[in-house]
Parts: C-alpha cells; sequence; structure tokens
C-alpha cells in the first residue's frame, strides 16, 4: 500500500521513539566506516551510545556542502562500491557538483519516500502522469519515476525541455498528472496558450512541483493558468533527492518523512537551536541511507518547523514553504531580500507578468537591485509613459514592503529566459572577489 498510514499517521511519540533508535543507528554506522565522521567525532568525544535523546543530536558536529565537496566524489561513501547501485549528483546550482550514491535498499526508501508524496498528491492507479523533471544526473527525473512505478501509475518519461511537444503529450496521452520545477510550469502554460492549447481544458488535474523556491502566490498562478492542484514536492541530493518532505491535500506546509528524516531548524549564524514555529536555516540528519548517510547535514535552505494535528491525518512534522536560500539573500542598503518577498509581491501587480530576474550591480561600496519584469502585451504596447506609471508603481510598493528603494524595470514581453528547470532568478554582475 502506497499509503503507509501505519507509520505516516503514528504518534508523535512512537515516531520519536524510531528517530532515536535510527539515529544511534545511523551514528555508529558513519562512524565504523568513513574516516570523516570518525574523526570528527573523536574529536568532540561522541559514540552513538552516548545519544541518549533525540535533543542531543544538537551535539553532533554539522556537515557542510564543502565537506561534500573536499571529500567529491566518494570519500564520504560508507559502503564499499559493489553495493552501491546508483549514482546522482546535484544540479550544482551554486557551485561544484556533489554526489548522491544510493545502495539498493536507499533506492527501495526513494521509492517509498516518492510514493507516499505522489499519493498524498491525489496520484492513484489509474493516472498517466508525465515526468517533465529532468532525466539523468539530476535527482529529479528519475527519483519521481520510481514513485510513480511504485504506485502503478503508468509515467511517460518527456524528461525537461522540448516544450512544444510536452504540450502535444499532454493532449494526445490524457496526462493526468504533471511531475516538474514550478517555473518550467508556467514555461508549459505559455507554451500552449502560444499554441492556442488551453490547458484548463485537458484532463491535466494535478502538478507536483519543486526542486526550487516558489511562493503561495505563485502556486495560485499555476492552479488558475492550468486548472489543477499545484501540489509540492521537496529534497535535495545530499539527502537522497526528492521525497523529503510533501504537501498534503491541506496544502499547508510539507509533512516530513519522519522515520526517515531528523529535521532541526538552527540560527544560521550562531548554529543555535531555534524553537518550533520560528525561523532559521534547516538541518537533516539521514536515519536509514546506508550508502552516504549526512549528519546533520546544513541545507542553507530557510523554513520553520510546525508540530501540528493535520486535517489529513499524518503526524509527520511539518515544514513552512521554503522562504529562500541563505546563499540566495541579497543584502541591499543594510536589508535582507529573499526573491520570494518580491515574487509575492510581483505576482499581485496585474500589469506584469510573473516572469523576472533580480540584477544586482556594485555602486561604489554598495550593492543595488534592479528588478527586471515583463510587462504584459497592452502595458508594453500602450508605451513608455505606461510602462513607467507601472514601474514607479511598483518600486513604491517594493519601497513599502522592504523599506529601501529598489529600482524597477520593465521589459518587453518574452524577453527573460524561460526555464525547463530550475529558474535562475538572480543575475549577480558584482566583480568576483
Ligand atoms: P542544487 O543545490 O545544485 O540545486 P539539488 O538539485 O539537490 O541541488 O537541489 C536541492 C535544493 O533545491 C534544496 O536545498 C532547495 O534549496 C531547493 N528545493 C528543492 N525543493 C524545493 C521546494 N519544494 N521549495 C523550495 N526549494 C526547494
Ligand atoms: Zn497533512
Amino acid at each position: 500500500m502506497p499509503w503507509n498510514k501505519e507509520i505516516e499517521c503514528m504518534p508523535v511519540e512512537e515516531i520519536q521513539k524510531l528517530q532515536l533508535e535510527k539515529l544511534r543507528e545511523t551514528v555508529a554506522w558513519v562512524y565504523e566506516r568513513v574516516p570523516f565522521y570518525k574523526q570528527k567525532l573523536d574529536e568532540i568525544g561522541i559514540k552513538a551510545e552516548d545519544i541518549k535523546s533525540l535533543e542531543d543530536v544538537a551535539q553532533l558536529p554539522v556537515t557542510v556542502k564543502n565537506d561534500l565537496r573536499d571529500n567529491y566524489p566518494f570519500g564520504l561513501c560508507a559502503v564499499p562500491m559493489s553495493e552501491v547501485v546508483r549514482v546522482h549528483a546535484s544540479s550544482g546550482t551554486t557551485g561544484k557538483p556533489v554526489t548522491g550514491p544510493y545502495t539498493l535498499d536507499d533506492m527501495e526508501q526513494w521509492g517509498e519516500c516518492m510514493a507516499r508524496n505522489l499519493w498524498a498528491a491525489g496520484i492513484r492507479e489509474d493516472d498517466i502522469v508525465q515526468n517533465a523533471y529532468g532525466y539523468g544526473l539530476f535527482t529529479g527525473g528519475l527519483g519521481f519515476h520510481q514513485g510513480v512505478t511504485r504506485l502503478k501509475c503508468a509515467v511517460v518519461p518527456t524528461s525537461s525541455g522540448q516544450t512544444q511537444r510536452q504540450i502535444t503529450i499532454m493532449q494526445d496521452f490524457k496526462t493526468n498528472a504533471l511531475l516538474s520545477t514550478p517555473s518550467y510550469a508556467l514555461t508549459m502554460v505559455e507554451r500552449a496558450e502560444d499554441m492556442g492549447v488551453d490547458i484548463k481544458k485537458l484532463p491535466l488535474r494535478v502538478g507536483v512541483f519543486g526542486a526550487e523556491p516558489w511562493t503561495t502566490a505563485m502556486r495560485q498562478e499555476i492552479e488558475e493558468r492550468m486548472g489543477i492542484k499545484a501540489m509540492e514536492a521537496f529534497g535535495l541530493t545530499e539527502l537522497g533527492g526528492p521525497g523529503v518532505a510533501f504537501d498534503c491535500e491541506a496544502q499547508d506546509g510539507l509533512h516530513i518523512n519522519e522515520d526517515y528524516y531528523l529535521a532541526e531548524v538552527v540560527d544560521p549564524e550562531t548554529l543555535e537551536p531555534v524553537p518550533l514555529g520560528e525561523k532559521g536555516e534547516l538541518i537533516f540528519t539521514s536515519l536509514q541511507r546506508r550508502a552516504m548517510p549526512m549528519i546533520r547535514y546544513r541545507t542553507k535552505d530557510i523554513t520553520r518547523l510546525r508540530r501540528e494535528t493535520c486535517d489529513c491525518g499524518r503526524t509527520f512534522l511539518k515544514m513552512d514553504k521554503v522562504f529562500g536560500r541563505t546563499d540566495d539573500m541579497l543584502i541591499i542598503s543594510g536589508v535582507n531580500i529573499f526573491p520570494s518577498q518580491i515574487e509575492s509581491l510581483l505576482l499581485e501587480i496585474p500589469e506584469v507578468e510573473p516572469q523576472y530576474v533580480l540584477v544586482v550591480r556594485k555602486k561604489g561600496y554598495l550593492d543595488h537591485l534592479t528588478v527586471r519584469v515583463e510587462a504584459k502585451q497592452e502595458i508594453y504596447d500602450a508605451g513608455p509613459d505606461k510602462e513607467a506609471e507601472v514601474e514607479k508603481k511598483i518600486s513604491g510598493h517594493l519601497k513599502g514592503m522592504l523599506g529601501i528603494s529598489v529600482r524597477v524595470r520593465l521589459v518587453e514581453p518574452k524577453l527573460i529566459e524561460r526555464s525547463e528547470g530550475k529558474a535562475k532568478r538572480i543575475i549577480d554582475e558584482r566583480p568576483k572577489e
């Protein structure tokens, strides 16, 4: 049964008991097999048996992306290659990629996590599922593929790109569910509109979108323009890819697969734990992975954790929609800005399309931000005066929200490069140090 009620609705105390047991097993596993972890644990003098409660996880050393890069490609692997059956690599959004090896058991777990995700999104056996996440090294394509197969649905492995063909397939195959990044979903809607196809009238019912930050406003935009329910998936290569956390029908935060992942949120500066309900950097420890387990991996993703009863019946801890990555945080005139704040605002402005980039430049010692956003055709056609009026209106709203002046430039329709995977929201034109 893909919906693992026994686990997903387990009483919290029982999940936590299971987590503690698995945490100790994982620490013992890496201590014996990964010199990097042995050294780190020896330095602070902690062994698996010293972990008496889940809170003790805070005493363990954190792992950061650079640790994976330093040990590239297989230095953190805890099993011999003869037990590895798959190797993925991160998309390298923020630099040199990192690897993710899997044992056969790791693959099973991953399939289970993905199946839970798709089931919770309402995807069922008789559905035809078009998988437009990129196939290949990226965990999205093959990860979702496996989940769909586990649900015994028909998977159509279109991978990303060839957008016109995606639309044709969607029409011809009568696709019920679409899997892609949210930005690619938007690219598809636009292309369909250009082709004279109204996706709202097709049998498409639901999408499962993830792999990049997107706002609730963007979710609504996609739901309206496609006439579907837009559900969410969250994960990262270091933790085995998508399937770490998923949306349920309540669409109010993502349930974390707690039997496989132990989540914490910490202050990114001090690494002190922050209480439930407060924002900070998300940290995960994998609890049952064997090829390359992660102890306290710092995701750089900013969110909040919530423990509450959900209408869906699941007891798994919830994380809010990711607010942004610390890597993408801009500091403009002393104010911290995440692209998601600007995205939410732009989506409320009827004169522009939800296609934007943030350009950061250095002027003197200070960073300056220009928001480039596409004008709707009729605004562009109305000429420069109208554009200037809209620019002024948006920068006024931005000033109200952020407290600082930000330049806004309307650009002509279709000028901003469309995404087929992860959208690039920031163009950094500051000189490299
Ligand atoms: P890369 O770091 O190269 O992009 P991954 O493909 O492993 O490599 O991407 C993982 C990252 O993608 C996460 O740490 C997070 O920043 C982002 N991500 C994945 N799913 C979501 C989501 N649902 N919402 C926001 N961000 C997400
Ligand atoms: Zn729920």
